[in-house]
């Protein structure tokens, strides 16, 4: 049994939000990681230790679930850095319960794997939302500080483009901490693409 599971499951408005990392190849200079320690209902949540996805899926079926709508995969990591254990409680939900499932992703999936991840979201994933966070490689690399270094920008692109194949409802993000014209040439880039682009 996990020691404390209001550090993985918290809830905001109609969402189940799961963090099932720490881990994250970025930096960005508005993460949350550095802004505050806590998001809704979750009192910290920065994980003394990852909860495998039994745990996690353990905590699901302990969890009163009909005031969600959605599992949102998010939290404090990147939820893809663990994109087995991730599928593998997606696969539960979707099979166990009236949920939709969720990403939200730096959208850095194929390079923190080295392979092209989009398909193995099919059938399991309903939505995915991508950060995008700055309109070119050079603004993105001194924003979010990518461990992969400038290829990290076109890499968010192909994901996006690619993962629509596979899910039904891909979107794309940007912070409200950018100027507002790097806002509209997002926007393009995320029209190009052919999804919307949200300012949070
Ligand atoms: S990609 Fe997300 S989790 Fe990673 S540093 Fe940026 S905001 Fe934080």
């Amino acid at each position: 049994m996990y020691e404390e599971i209001g550090d993985v499951l918290y809830d905001y408005g109609r969402g189940l939000y799961a963090n099932i990392t720490n881990r994250c190849p970025c930096r960005c200079e508005f993460c949350i990681r550095t802004m505050t320690d806590s998001l809704g209902s979750a009192d910290s949540l920065w994980l003394q230790r990852e909860p495998s996805a039994e745990e996690v899926i353990e905590m699901l079926q302990g969890w009163e679930l009909s005031q969600y709508d959605e599992l949102v995969f998010c939290g404090y990591g990147e939820p893809t850095v663990r994109l087995a254990d991730l599928l593998t409680i997606a696969k539960y939900v979707k099979d166990h319960t009236h949920l939709k499932v969720r990403i939200n992703t730096n959208g850095l999936a194929d390079m923190i794997h080295g392979r092209e991840t989009a398909k193995e979201l099919a059938g399991i994933i309903d939505a995915v939302s991508v950060s995008l966070n700055q309109c070119n490689a050079a603004k993105y690399t001194a924003l979010c500080h990518p461990e992969f270094g400038d290829r990290a920008f076109d890499a968010i692109l192909d994901f996006t483009k690619d993962v629509q194949k596979y899910v039904p409802s891909v979107a794309m993000s940007v912070v409200n901490v950018i100027p507002e014209e790097d806002v509209r040439a997002c926007r393009k880039i995320a029209a190009d693409l052919g999804v919307t682009l949200r300012v949070r």
